[in-house]
């Protein structure tokens, strides 16, 4: 397989990084150099490629345009103090990628390819890697039907692509969040489990309508009873109860977050007693009210931690304990960063050496 994998590289001629601002990087807004393309045609992956970062040539009749029919992956590298480049858990994502394309009738992408692809790309755009505390650079490979037919089934052809930038910290302050018991972000059999576009572009309108009531995001509650609470925006939810790492079990309707799985696997390294089980609001809301909930906090990947001040639920405010006492979810986030940057050790073989 490795030999029908090689990779043809055009340079750019003018590289943008002069221009960027590497210590102070914002979230989404500036992409490396190159990018990296393979097209599926005929049943395979063929011409795959790295070119200088551009815009694509799509027809109006391209069915991811009017169908929705993409998925994508994010990820992160960080450079290490002698400028290594390490890259956190890529085979999770590949591996994530797979999901998401059985779901959505689309060709999976080898892991191979995708490890590849992915290596050769930040190999070239190594100097992209930012450095300063807090800064990464945020990998983004994402795949789409590309056939130019409007009828609605699955397409002949696709692409895969990754491009990447350099990117700082996603949310500084802890956040305010409503629990949202009107809209649904995933329901049973549908396509929580699955990053694919389809599901943000319909989480827009509320979370920008929360937004408009003064929160950072929300809790998704389950479709079916809006009883139990599945994730916040597009993070997993945690909690820290009586000093229990208490979290929805991830699976159908809930995303089975890489950053989720890492930080329980840390708590129990460290002996502490984990609960993956349903989480009820009213259980939320009491556990508030009693003072036995400590922390409440995000996990993914932009973020990795973000922690929540307060929970708004049906007219009323819950704040949290003061986050400047709080103790798992800042040792989560040190500790995921110190592995990340190679700066403590990496007992679980999480990091992949570019
Ligand atoms: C990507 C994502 C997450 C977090 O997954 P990570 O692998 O930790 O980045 C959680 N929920 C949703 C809905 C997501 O799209």
């Amino acid at each position: 397989m490795i030999e029908t994998m090689d990779i043809s590289i055009t340079k750019t001629t003018a590289s943008k990084l002069p221009s960027v601002d590497m210590e102070n990087p914002q979230f989404g807004k500036v992409y490396s150099d190159h990018m990296f393309l393979a097209d599926y045609e005929d049943g395979e992956w063929k011409d795959l490629r790295i070119v200088p970062y551009g815009d694509l040539s799509i027809s109006p009749a391209n069915t991811t345009l009017h169908y929705a029919s993409t998925i994508f992956e994010g990820l992160k590298a960080n450079k290490t103090e002698n400028g290594d480049v390490l890259v956190f858990r890529p085979d999770a994502n590949a591996k994530r990628l797979q999901l998401s394309a059985e779901r959505m009738c689309m060709p999976a992408v080898p892991e191979e390819l995708f490890m590849n692809a992915m290596t050769e790309l930040i190999r070239l755009d190594k100097d992209w890697v930012p450095s300063a505390p807090g800064t990464s650079l945020y990998i983004r490979p994402f795949q789409i039907a590309m056939d130019p037919y409007i009828g609605i089934r699955p397409s002949d052809k696709y692409q895969f692509l990754i491009i990447t930038g350099p990117v700082g910290a996603y949310y500084a302050e802890p956040v305010k969040v409503k629990i949202e018991t009107k809209y649904t972000r995933a329901a049973a059999g549908g396509t929580g489990f699955a990053k694919t576009g389809g599901n943000y572009a319909a989480a827009l309108k509320p979370a920008v309508d929360a937004q408009k009531e003064g929160f950072n995001q929300l809790i998704w509650t389950d479709g079916k009873t809006h009883e139990f609470v599945e994730e916040s925006g597009t993070m997993n939810l945690m909690f820290i109860i009586n000093d229990t790492l208490v979290t929805a079990p991830a699976g159908d309707t809930i995303l089975h977050g890489i950053t989720r799985g890492s930080i329980i696997q840390l708590a129990k390294d460290k002996g502490m007693k984990v609960e993956e089980r349903p989480v009820r609001v009213t259980e939320v809301i009491d556990a508030i009210k009693d003072g036995s909930m400590q922390e409440a906090f995000g996990a993914g990947t932009a973020a990795t931690v973000a922690q929540i001040k307060l929970i708004h639920h049906e007219g009323v405010d819950y704040e949290l304990p003061p986050v400047s006492d709080w103790k798992y979810s800042a040792e989560f986030l040190n500790t995921l960063n110190g592995i990340k940057t190679g700066q403590l050790p990496d007992p679980h073989n999480w990091i992949y050496k570019i």
